[in-house]
């Protein structure tokens, strides 16, 4: 449930409110926003006798949260979550582009590809270093190896980096390299490896699993949220369908959706979505005009030799061209994706 408090309640009457609820033994959660405060109120009610909250001076209400998820809902924040790495927002006004290739293949790669990610304006990299594989005997990805390519791209060029963990025994070596852990479709409920991303300081990026409903993907959500891990954005990469012409069919309607029911980022995935290069550049834009907080997007130097999804990546020029025209979607959106600071200063402002 949540307790809303009245507007311009004092600080004293919110710390009664709370002081009672935790000696009940709820978790709460609070949401201080400009015009209200909320606590949300979690554990089993029926457990912890009659609760007269509302008769407690300034409770305004209480009200239950029907839904199975808790802390993802808008009810719990009626804010958006806006995760902040150095000066890189994800969610709120601005868009954010993680480009680069499907997987980590060498150091020449990933320091090439770092400097066309940057030139085209994106923030952020992808790049996987553990690859899920469907078949045993495809690349399977460098490891460490991979990851400290991608540390030494970040230092090069002030990039940032997401990639892939597969396991809970590579939670804490991830972190060590990585700015966003992303969790992958096929490890969307993986429940040990949601509870342990949860216990990490670094942003998730979680996404949505080939066959999930809206409903499971945010209790996934839920799981990292309730561990202890509010950094959490959303990434929708396409569900399986009967269609076969397309890789996945990518589910754009989910942005408005998860918009409406959660307070979290999300963002889309049209490489994974539709596995196809020439499909990529209007599913990014239409994703945009969806509402969508940002893309992540394959980018290899040379798709015709990438070690995994070359037909879905981009070569650099279309890549710089996509995010030229991103800038015009985002100024009909009324959203920013120029670096919130200027990369290639020249002047002494700021
Ligand atoms: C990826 O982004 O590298 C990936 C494997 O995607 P997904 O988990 O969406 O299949
Ligand atoms: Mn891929």
């Amino acid at each position: 449930m949540i307790v809303v408090m009245e507007k311009g309640v004092s600080q004293e009457k919110i710390e009664d409110v709370i002081g009672l609820l935790e000696s009940k033994g709820f978790s709460l959660h609070l949401s201080q926003g400009v015009e209200r405060t909320i606590i949300g109120v979690l554990g089993d009610k029926t457990q912890k006798g009659d609760l007269a909250l509302e008769a407690l001076e300034g409770v305004e209400k209480v009200v239950p949260i029907l839904t199975p998820y808790k802390l993802a809902s808008r009810e719990m924040q009626a804010e958006d979550t806006i995760i902040q790495i150095g000066d890189v927002k994800i969610g709120g006004k601005d868009l954010q582009v993680m480009a680069g290739p499907c997987a980590v293949e060498s150091r020449e790669q990933i320091m090439e590809i770092a400097e066309i990610v940057k030139k085209g304006g994106a923030r952020i990299m992808r790049g996987g270093a553990y690859k899920p594989r469907t078949s045993p005997y495809s690349f399977q990805g460098l490891e460490e190896k991979g990851l400290q390519y991608l540390a030494e791209a970040r230092e090069a060029t002030g990039i940032l980096i997401v990639s892939e963990v597969m396991d809970t025994r590579s939670v804490e070596i991830l972190a060590n390299y990585v700015d966003i852990l992303q969790v992958g479709a096929r490890n969307m409920q993986n429940f040990a490896l949601l509870k342990e991303v949860a216990k990490s300081n670094k942003p998730v990026l979680l996404k949505r699993g080939l066959a999930a409903t809206i409903e499971e993907w945010i209790m996934a959500a839920e799981y990292i949220l309730a561990g202890g891990n509010k950094q959490v954005i959303l990434c929708e990469r396409g569900i399986r369908t009967f269609e076969n012409y397309t890789r996945n069919t990518l589910d754009l309607s989910v942005v408005p959706i998860i918009k409406h029911l959660t307070h979290l980022p999300i963002i889309v995935d049209p490489s994974h979505g539709t596995g196809k290069w020439r499909l990529v550049n209007p599913m990014a834009k239409a994703a945009i005009a969806a509402g969508a907080d940002g893309l992540i997007i394959e980018v290899h130097p040379d798709p015709s030799t990438a070690l995994s999804d070359g037909p879905q990546s981009l070569k650099p020029e279309k890549y710089m061209q996509l995010m030229q025209e991103l800038e015009q979607m985002a100024g009909i959106m009324g959203r920013s994706l120029k670096p919130s600071v200027n990369l290639h200063k020249t002047g002494t402002e700021g």
